[in-house]
């Protein structure tokens, strides 16, 4: 999976996923470069292994920040669903074609929670808390970027 244009087809997903990312943290670039690798990248803390994303300082040394003691890692790009919320309300026209569709937090299989647009075959009124969900890559040639879209890793009908 990641092609875009496949991805796009296979989920009925719209042409918002080759809309400019505008503003992005310098902080996050390397996660976005590793995206576009297909490698769902995410902080490590090299002194005691401790995920995180985004990019911060671990929180297991007493506030003391130590130089170089945080590393961008491939992780799994797997999680579960930790929170859902439903949008069934067209908000944006881009969207209409998609309603309903899930947003969701997952809780990584590293620790860190992540927010993003869940995608389904399926309905997605069956995602429920606890469901193993995975990241997918949504190539756009276009605009140059690769999209993290969350898909449930055993579709639910
Ligand atoms: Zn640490």
């Amino acid at each position: 999976m990641g092609d875009g244009l496949s991805v796009q087809a296979e989920y009925g997903l719209g042409d918002w996923i080759h809309e400019p990312l505008e503003d992005l943290d310098p902080d996050q670039i390397v996660f976005w470069d590793g995206l576009k690798d297909h490698v769902f990248k995410l902080c490590r803390c090299t002194a005691c292994g401790t995920w995180y994303w985004p990019l911060t300082l671990c929180r297991n040394h007493g506030g003391v920040p130590e130089p170089g003691q945080m590393e961008w890692a491939p992780s799994s790009g797997r999680g579960t669903i930790f929170a859902r919320v439903i949008v069934h309300q067209v908000t944006d026209p881009q969207f209409a074609g998609e309603v309903p569709y899930g947003l969701i937090v997952v809780e990584l299989e590293e620790g860190p929670l992540f927010v993003c647009r869940m995608i389904t075959k399926g309905d997605p009124y069956d995602a429920r808390i606890g469901d193993e969900v995975e990241v997918v890559y949504c190539d756009s040639d276009q605009a140059g970027h690769t999209l993290p879209l969350f898909a449930p890793v055993r579709e639910w009908n």
